[in-house]
């Protein structure tokens, strides 16, 4: 059995969250519920759900419009290209699992020049899999893997993430926020992706 307490160097399957993990975080959030008329309390996608059909399906198209501006003006976080090519290197086996749709992450991997390392079919939206927390994206990898859930690690910069990863029994990494809000909840912390590179 791999625990929590297993290595990182010795782990083979890598899921990855984008927005703020990969790339330099941009969405703004407040912006978008205000323009979607959503409460600030309120999840963007959960309230979306909620709506009537017609009124969902206008959100979600200027939600996709506002994510291709944000996607095709994507930077890479400090140290996230190099660490992605060096476990890309090692010959395992990497993914992604984000909130944002699976056109717009294909082309923000393009984007900050990662496309190569990610096989389409592993880059898992909102549409592939239920949102984080829920950990169904990450048992889906698994499975697509031949892996036990456990011997996942979730990178990410958001609760989310490391609830998601708690979920589905994987491993944690906090990456890109110096504070770590989260301890309870995260297995492992670096800094940002250079030192997450560092560790290995
Ligand atoms: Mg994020």
């Amino acid at each position: 059995m791999m625990g929590a307490s297993v290595a990182l160097a010795q782990r083979k399957h890598w899921v990855f969250d984008m927005d703020g993990t990969l790339t330099i975080a941009v969405h703004d959030f407040e912006a978008i519920k205000r323009a979607l008329e959503i409460p600030v309390d309120e999840d963007i996608l959960g309230h979306l759900a909620a709506l009537p059909a017609d009124e969902a399906a206008a959100k979600h198209a200027w939600l996709l419009e506002h994510e291709r501006e944000l996607a095709l003006a994507s930077q890479a976080a400090p140290g996230a290209v190099e660490l992605v090519r060096e476990l890309a290197g090692r010959g395992h086996q990497l993914g992604i699992l984000t909130r944002n749709a699976h056109a717009l992450a294909l082309l923000t991997l393009q984007a900050i020049g990662l496309h190569d390392c990610f096989a389409s079919a592993y880059v898992l939206g909102r549409d592939e899999a239920a949102p984080k927390p829920a950990p169904d994206g990450l048992l889906h990898l698994a499975d697509a893997w031949q892996v036990a859930p456990h011997e996942l690690v979730m990178v990410g910069d958001y609760r989310f993430d490391l609830e998601c990863a708690r979920a589905a029994g994987a491993c944690s990494v906090l990456v890109n926020l110096p504070d770590n809000p989260w301890p309870a909840l995260t297995d492992h912390f670096a800094v940002d992706c250079w030192a997450l590179q560092q560790a290995l």
